[in-house]
Parts: structure tokens; sequence; C-alpha cells
């Protein structure tokens, strides 16, 4: 992989397709020679630069280095798979996609994996969960947001907010009843040619939920998988202690927290993620449905639960909602903490939060 410096300054990466080396092989245990000892588990790890537009790492532990190159090879291929049928921006060859089903908006339902309804189907159930607050149907209004903020990134000095009547006209066309799902033809229907899908609250947290899952059922025992910080878990580290994940602070470099999981997930989201700056002030990525402005609540909400489908729509949905509703929200499911940190920088956590937190 190479490191290209862009003339905004920013480093970005790009890849080589399949140029993939195990890196980093370091033992854990020691392998006694000659003794009839159990295999050591050694540790395997892997980056990825090619899926959801970000950048995945796996650490893997394994006591066979073939089969965790398997594994590692499987990741890739996953990662892949999930990526092309949740993107909303580009069509690829022989599939159809969410960029395809968004192309046929209004005019005719789309053939589509089941994987894509399984997720769409799943991103409804967020939208009843939240109360409306991680909409998948947002998709025009969010488009609108990110035009403004492209433009305002490649030219600061001329930054501007989005008219709110472009806004609120295209809000007009954000209801989730105009996502049609018919199971008998495996077909996905966008009744209003104005309303688009963008799942970019969902689809990486859900896929890793997917590709995790598979996994465990192929046997892998130990595994954390991170997709742009969507954290997956299988099991524990080798000696049998918890994955150590670190919970960004918004306001430095560094963490606000660690927690330690085991065969969990943990997902934040932070207004330090992707933002722009109007006048001085920052405007992030996370827009609240009830304003079509970015929320104000927050400046970080981490969630860790059993799924990491769950957690991530709950860190968007959950961004876009008072405190004392998030936290009701979040007593009332099980296997699901959650951390939020609120825009004054006053912290708060769910009651179960803090058995998760660690030394770093
Ligand atoms: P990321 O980890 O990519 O920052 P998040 O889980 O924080 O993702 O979700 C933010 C993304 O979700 C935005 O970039 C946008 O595409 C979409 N989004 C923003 N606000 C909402 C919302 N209220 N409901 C659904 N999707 C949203
Ligand atoms: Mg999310």
């Amino acid at each position: 992989m190479e490191l290209h410096r862009q003339e905004n300054h920013t480093i970005k990466y790009s890849f080589k397709p399949k140029l993939f080396m195990l890196s980093a092989i370091l033992f854990t245990g020691l392998l006694l020679g000659g003794c009839a000892k159990e295999p050591a588990l050694v540790r395997f790890s892997q980056v990825y630069f090619d899926a959801f537009d970000t950048v995945t790492t796996t650490i893997l532990f394994d006591t066979d280095e073939m089969r965790a190159e398997q594994t590692l090879n499987r990741i890739d291929a996953l990662l892949q798979e999930y990526h092309q049928l949740y993107d909303i921006y580009h069509t690829y060859d022989g599939i159809n996609n969410l960029a395809t089903v968004n192309a046929n908006a209004g005019m005719a339902p789309v053939k589509v994996d089941d994987r894509i309804l399984d997720m769409v189907e799943y991103a409804l159930s967020m939208d009843e969960l939240t109360g409306g607050k991680m909409n998948i149907a947002m998709g025009s209004v969010l488009k609108i947001w990110q035009d403004y903020r492209d433009a305002g990134l490649v030219n600061p000095d001329v930054a501007t907010l989005p008219p709110m009547d472009e806004l609120v006209a295209a809000n007009a066309h954000a209801s989730i009843d105009n996502i049609v799902i018919d199971r008998a033809a495996g077909t996905l229907y966008i009744t209003d040619a104005n309303t688009q899908l963008d799942v970019g609250a969902i689809a990486k947290g859900y896929a890793g939920q997917q590709i995790i899952e598979q996994l465990r059922a192929e046997g892998v025992t130990n595994l954390l998988l991170s997709i742009g910080g969507n954290v997956c878990s299988i099991g524990t580290r080798s000696d049998g202690t918890g994955w150590k994940v670190g919970i960004q602070n918004p306001y430095s470099d560094g963490n606000i927290s660690v927690v330690a999981m085991d065969g969990l997930n943990v997902v934040t989201s932070g207004t330090y993620e992707r933002f722009y700056t109007v006048d001085g002030k920052n405007y992030h990525h996370i827009i609240d449905p009830s304003t079509l402005m970015p929320s104000v609540l927050y400046d970080s909400v981490t969630v860790i639960s059993s799924d990491s489908g769950l957690a991530d729509a709950l860190t968007t949905g959950l961004f876009c909602m008072p405190i004392d509703e998030g936290m009701a929200l979040i007593e009332k499911l099980a296997d699901t903490e959650a951390f939020w940190v609120l825009s004054d920088g006053t912290q708060r956590m769910s009651s179960g939060f803090s058995a998760f937190i660690v030394e770093e």
C-alpha cells in the first residue's frame, strides 16, 4: 500500500488489492520444543484499505498459520461483498446494490441480494427503536449536507450552510414508508423518485455483525475486527483477557476511556469524525431529523452491545435524542450499554457501562 499526500494536506491511503502480508506475527505463548503441549496461539494482524471508504484492521489469534491466512483472506472477501452491496455511491458489474436501488427510485423495484433486504429491514426496525432518529430514508437531506460540507472543505473561505428551505424540501421525501421490501419477489423499491437511501449510520456495524457471525460459525475463536472504528469481537485475546478498545477523546488526541470486552462490539460516533467549519463554527455529519441540522447535544456517543448493527444504529440515534430519553432506551435493552460525552463536556454512562472500563 502507498501513502499519498493530497493537495489539502490530508493523508490518503491507496491500496494495491490482494497485496496482503501477514504483518506483525508475535508469539504470545511459549512454543516448547519437543513437548507434546497444546500448540500456542499466535497473533496475526491485517489492515484492509478498500471497504466502506475506511480502514479496517483485524487481530486474530490462531494456532495454525495457514488457517489464519485463510481467515484473513476470507475477511477481505466478505468486506468486499458487503461493501459492494451496501455502497450507495458506486455500482458494480453484475450486481444490483443500493446505488442501483437509489437510481431506480420512483421507477422500478430492483431485484437484490437477500443481504440487502435483511439490512434494510433491520435498519427499519432501528428507525422504530430510535423513534425515527436514525432514518435511512433521509438520503436526500444528507446529500445536501454532504455537498455543502465537501464544497466547504475544498474552499473553507467561502464555506456556507445549506439553505433551510432546501433541506425542508428534501425532507418532504424522507419517509420510510417510501421503502418497499418484497420478500417473495426479492426486490427493494423506493416509491418516490426524490427519496434516497443513506445507510452510513448502520452499514458498517451491520456488515461487521454478519461477518463476525459467519466467522464464528466457521470456527474462528479469537478475533477483533475494526471497520473504521466499528469494533466487533469474537472471544478474547490469547491470554483469556478481553480485547481493549480505546474510546477517542473528542477534544484531543488520545482516549477518553478504554474498555475491555469479550465477544462484544463497541461503536463510537463523534462530532470530530467528519465536519466542516462555517464562520468559525464546526458542523458535523450526524443530522437530527427534527431540526435538519447537526445534533448539538453531544460530542461523542459510544455503545457496547452484543450486536454490532444495533450499536452502530444506536450511536447515530442516541446522538439525536436528549440524554434522559437515550438513557431510558439503553436501560431497557439487554446486553447494551452507552457512554455519552455531552456537548458541555459532561460524561454520562448507562448503569452497566463502567464495568467495561479498564486502565489504559
Ligand atoms: P460514521 O462512523 O461513518 O461516522 P455514524 O454511525 O456516526 O457513521 O453515522 C453517520 C452517517 O450516517 C453520516 O455520515 C450520514 O451518512 C448518516 N446519517 C447522519 N445522520 C443520520 C440520521 N439522523 N439518520 C440516519 N443516518 C444518518
Ligand atoms: Mg452509527
